[in-house]
């Protein structure tokens, strides 16, 4: 078949995108969150779509790295785009759960109505997105936006919810390694540090000395290597630390071993993006694992 494997992949990830779904539907129900969400700041940033995204992608991604699927760019878009409906699940959970009381209406009885036996959810929509107001924390009205900026604040934030889980999942592929000739998500064999007080010179050495086994290609040599530095390098109030994340294929035994640098500035932690590693061993690593003594 033509789209035997992307039919498939739908398949499989349908799962992941239900989640979203129930998910966001799950929290529109809760009562008293719904002014919560949807929180643009000055309308264009749009924080609560981009947490939407964010925490919605976390879970699908955690749902595929048990089922081990590989985060393609199409299974992104994919997820992005249950992320979308999930989005709008949030809305519909509001719908769904929210009552009004009506007084003096022509037609409809006084008293507490659900808001799914007054109008459409498509009509709720369009009336959230007719106009909303600013209000101060006293409820005084200090500026009311029209409904062009309400669908635009919309927009944002489903935009926001989209682009959070691709960050997410995306942040996720580069920290779980995957064997594709497996199609197995690599299982963490350790995860040591190496830290020390900052030199130019111990750093310099340090790293040429992790990054020419790793061009020499031998996966004995690097872990023996920080193995080694992990014993001697034990500073608690250094301010550069190596992360070293060890992980195997469970099928064919390939290893990959990741190294995020972190350098601390005054009080903040920063990832030093140029001094990180990885390394790809050959299949049956695991029967060489050196011991540190
Ligand atoms: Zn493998």
């Amino acid at each position: 078949m033509k789209f035997g494997k992307e039919i498939s992949m739908f398949k499989s990830a349908f799962p992941a995108a239900l989640l979203a779904i129930v998910f966001g539907f799950g929290l529109g129900s809760i009562p008293g969150l719904n002014s919560h969400l949807h929180w643009n700041l000055w309308y264009v940033i749009p924080i609560s779509g981009v947490l939407f995204g964010i925490v919605v992608g976390g879970i699908q991604f955690g749902y595929c790295f048990l089922t081990n699927q590989f985060a393609t760019k199409l299974l992104i878009v994919y997820l992005a785009c249950a992320t979308l409906l999930g989005y709008l699940a949030v809305d519909y959970g509001i719908y769904n759960s929210a009552r009004i009381n009506l007084s003096n209406v022509e037609g409809i009885d006084d008293g507490e109505h659900k808001l799914r036996d007054l109008i459409s959810f498509w009509e709720y929509i369009k009336m959230n997105n007719g106009s909303s107001s600013v209000e101060t924390r006293h409820g005084t009205n200090i500026m009311e936006i029209g409904a062009l900026g309400s669908t635009i604040s919309y927009i944002a934030d489903l935009m926001g919810a989209a682009l959070g889980t691709v960050g997410v999942v995306l942040v996720c592929k580069g920290k779980y390694p995957f064997c594709l000739p497996c199609q197995k998500y690599k299982k963490r064999e350790q995860a040591f540090s190496i830290q020390f007080k900052y030199e130019q010179l111990l750093a310099d050495q340090i790293f040429t000395g992790i990054r020419e086994r790793i061009v020499h290609g031998s996966y004995t040599d690097l872990m023996q290597n920080l193995n080694e530095l992990a014993i001697i390098h034990q500073d608690s109030k250094g301010d550069m630390i190596i992360d070293v994340d060890q992980r195997f294929c469970p099928m064919c035994y390939e290893a990959t071993i990741l190294g995020n640098v972190q350098h601390r500035k005054g009080k903040d932690w920063q990832e030093a993006d140029d001094l990180k590693f990885a390394f790809t061993s050959q299949p049956g690593a695991h029967f060489e694992v050196p011991k540190p003594e």
